[in-house]
């Protein structure tokens, strides 16, 4: 039953991963991470969100597509942690507060260089707490919808590594295997339902702990990757897929299930604790904004809004490919 449900996800959302930069969780990751997300909430929140659940849904990607039009939204996908050290993640190491660790990096730019995605997590929670303090449906979903990916990326092992595409170490092309080709394959027998979403005490903190553990995770990332590339011979290991007019080399099907075999669950525990932790920002964002009645709210954003969000999606379509400063391959 609960395979075939995932299944039904899996239809819903389509399969198709448009070309392009490797990005956290891929199309599909992002999509099944914000849906998950709205069935981790109680009762005096479910109805609002799940009569928005194809607006999350549709709109999980959003920015990832906002990179190509707005300079400095490339930042806030990742934390390069092997740029500061593991002390970095403690309490004691980068500040917790945006304008100290800007300060303490010596200016925007350098903080920037290295990604912002925690800071960006937390400050994002304050602007949904504020949202539905407003009562305004349109900044609720459009936030939710933003905060969603910005959490989903925090869980990624590949998003807290300067090292994240493999480019440093010969393994070329593994973020999109980690993050896009193994949920594709494999999310039919995953088990991604989870428990209610919990009450974040401090929601920064949390934010970091993503981080942390995703990094923790980098090792072994990389090191499967070896040990799988060890075992297969060089026309196993990689397929040729078509991309437009461009062929392109991928992990061929039998390396990415070998991968996952050796993973041992990792993917699919990072999606589940992922959902989770979108739940979780968004119920702690609600309960902090006084546990507003949702149902005395519209129930549907604008059709301002809905038209605001055609036309960025529209922009940032149209807008031509460039590469931007940071997990830009
Ligand atoms: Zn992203």
């Amino acid at each position: 039953m609960r395979k075939r449900m995932l299944a039904g996800y899996m239809l819903l959302l389509g399969l198709i991963t448009p070309a392009g930069p490797a990005r956290a969780w891929g199309f599909f990751g992002h999509r099944l991470l914000n849906r998950l997300a709205v069935y981790t909430l109680p009762p005096e929140m479910l109805p609002f969100f799940k009569a928005n659940i194809d607006y999350l849904t549709n709109n999980a990607t959003r920015p990832d597509s906002r990179r190509t039009v707005v300079p400095t939204e490339a930042p806030r996908h990742f934390l390069d942690v092997d740029a500061y050290g593991d002390s970095a993640l403690t309490r004691r190491g980068l500040p917790r507060a945006y304008t100290d660790a800007v300060a303490l990096a010596g200016g925007e730019d350098s903080l920037l260089r290295h990604g912002i995605v925690p800071w960006q997590v937390a400050m994002m929670k304050n602007q949904l707490t504020a949202a539905f303090q407003a009562g305004d449906t349109d900044r609720i979903l459009y936030l939710a919808a933003d905060l969603g990916h910005y959490v989903a990326d925090a869980c990624v092992p590949l998003h807290t590594t300067r090292n994240y595409n493999g480019q440093l170490t010969g393994q070329r092309g593994i973020h999109a295997l980690w993050e896009s080709r193994l949920p594709e394959l494999q999310a039919a027998d995953y088990d991604l339902l989870t428990g209610p979403a919990p009450y974040l005490a401090q929601p920064a903190e949390a934010a970091w702990a993503a981080v942390a553990r995703s990094h923790a995770a980098v090792d072994s990332v990389f090191k499967m990757e070896k040990a799988v590339s060890a075992e297969l011979s060089e026309d196993r290991k990689y397929s040729y897929e078509p991309r437009g007019n461009l062929t392109i080399r991928v992990y061929s099907r039998e390396f990415s299930l070998a991968y996952h075999r050796r993973l041992n669950g990792q993917v699919e525990r990072q999606l589940r604790y992922a959902a989770r932790l979108i739940g979780a920002f968004w119920y702690t964002a609600w309960v902090d904004a006084g546990q507003p009645d949702l149902m005395g709210i519209a129930q549907q954003p604008s059709v301002a809004a809905q038209l605001a969000a055609a036309q960025e999606s529209k922009a940032a379509s149209a807008a031509p490919a460039r590469a931007l400063p940071g997990h830009d391959e």
